[in-house]
C-alpha cells in the first residue's frame, strides 16, 4: 500500500475525510462507491497512512516512522486488504480476518479492514461482515469500496457512511498527460491516464482497439473466429481476458455513443470512422445489447466463467444482426 503525493481530484472528499482524522469521527464503517480507476484505492491508502503514521499531523505521512514502513511493505498487522478483483471474496478469506479482530492487536491504535471490489463478496462472506459490521468498536474500521454497490447487500449498505466519487474534471486530468489519445480513453480516471501515459502501453492499446473494430466489422464467424485467433483470446488467463473485455465494453461504448450523435466523448477517437461503420451497420438495440452482454460476460470472468467459452460467445453475438 503506497502513499501518493499528489492526488488529482476529489477535493470535497478529501477535505470531508482530512475532517473525520482531525475530528476523532472516523466511522465505523464506510462505503466508498464511484467508478474503477479515479482514485478511490490511491486515496484509501493515503487516508490510512494520515492516521497511522507517528509523525502525522493527520493530512500527511512521514514514510520513515516504524508504522509507515510495515505499510509500504504491505506488512502492517493492523492493516489487512481482501480484495475480488479476480475473484470471489469466500468466508474462508473472510473469517480468519473476523476472528483475528476479536484478540487484541499486536501494535497499539487504530485497525483498518479494507474491502476492495466488495461486490464480490460470496453470500456467506457478506453476511459474516454484516455481523461484524452489527458490533461497533471504537478501533476497528471498514472500508468497503466498490464501483458496483448496487450489488452488496442492503443491510450492509445502510450500516455503512457513504462517500461516492466520481469522475476527475479534464483540466485536472491534463496533470497526468496532455495527450489527447490517452485523455479521450481514461474519461477522468487518473489510474487509467497514468497506465497509458507509458508510450508502449497506449500503442498496444491502440493495437488492441483496432483488432477488436476489425472483429466486429466482420459479418462471418469464420473471418471473425482467424482475427480473434491471431489475439489468441483463447490462452489469456483470466485478469487478461478481464482486461480484453474492458477494451471491447470501450468499443461497444463509442459505438452506442455514435448512433445517440454524440461524438465528443469518444473513448477510442483514432478509430472513429471504423467505429461509425460499426454504427450504421447495427441498430441501437443491438448496441444496448452488446453492452449489457459484455457487462454479464464480465461478472461470469471474474468467478468460475470459461475464458473460451466467454470470447466464443461474444463473436457469435456481437453485433451481428445485419446478416
Ligand atoms: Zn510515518
Amino acid at each position: 500500500m503506497q502513499y501518493t503525493k499528489e492526488i488529482i481530484g476529489h477535493e470535497e472528499q478529501v477535505v470531508y475525510l482530512q475532517n473525520q482524522v482531525k475530528n476523532g469521527t472516523v466511522p465505523h464503517a464506510q462505503l466508498w462507491s464511484g467508478p474503477n480507476h479515479i482514485g478511490k484505492n490511491t486515496l484509501l491508502a493515503n487516508y490510512i497512512y494520515w492516521q497511522i503514521c507517528d509523525a502525522s499531523d493527520h493530512l500527511s505521512a512521514c514514510l520513515d516512522c516504524r508504522n509507515c514502513l510495515m505499510a509500504q511493505s504491505g506488512t502492517h498487522p493492523n492493516i489487512t486488504i481482501l480484495d475480488g478483483a479476480y475473484g470471489t471474496i469466500k468466508i474462508d478469506a473472510i473469517k480468519p480476518v473476523l476472528s483475528s479482530l476479536r484478540q487484541s492487536s499486536l501494535t497499539k491504535g487504530r485497525r483498518f479492514v479494507v474491502i476492495l471490489n466488495a461486490h464480490q463478496l460470496t453470500l456467506g462472506a457478506a453476511n459474516a461482515l454484516l455481523k461484524a459490521l452489527e458490533e461497533p468498536n471504537d478501533s476497528i474500521h471498514f472500508v468497503i469500496v466498490s464501483d458496483q454497490p448496487d450489488m452488496l447487500l442492503e443491510t450492509i449498505r445502510s450500516r455503512c457512511a457513504v462517500i461516492e466519487f466520481y469522475s476527475v474534471k479534464s483540466e485536472l486530468m491534463s496533470r497526468i498527460t496532455h495527450n489527447t489519445d490517452i485523455l479521450a480513453i481514461a474519461q477522468g480516471r487518473p489510474g487509467i491516464a497514468r497506465q497509458l501515459s507509458k508510450e508502449s502501453v497506449i500503442e498496444a492499446l491502440r493495437g488492441r482497439v483496432t483488432q477488436w473494430t476489425a472483429i466486429m466489422r466482420s459479418a462471418l464467424f469464420s473471418e471473425r473466429k482467424n482475427l480473434s485467433s491471431a489475439m489468441k483470446l483463447d490462452k489469456l488467463d483470466r485478469s487478461k481476458a478481464i482486461r480484453e473485455l474492458n477494451v471491447l465494453e470501450g468499443v461497444a461504448h463509442d459505438v452506442l455513443l455514435l448512433q445517440q450523435g454524440m461524438r465528443s466523448n469518444l473513448r477510442y477517437p483514432f478509430v472513429a470512422s471504423e467505429l461509425e461503420e460499426i454504427a450504421k451497420q447495427s441498430s441501437q438495440k443491438s448496441s444496448i445489447q452488446a453492452v449489457y452482454l459484455l457487462n454479464r460476460i464480465r461478472k461470469d470472468l471474474q468467478s468460475t466463467g470459461s475464458v473460451k467459452l466467454s470470447f466464443d460467445h461474444i463473436l457469435l453475438t456481437l453485433y451481428r444482426e445485419s446478416l
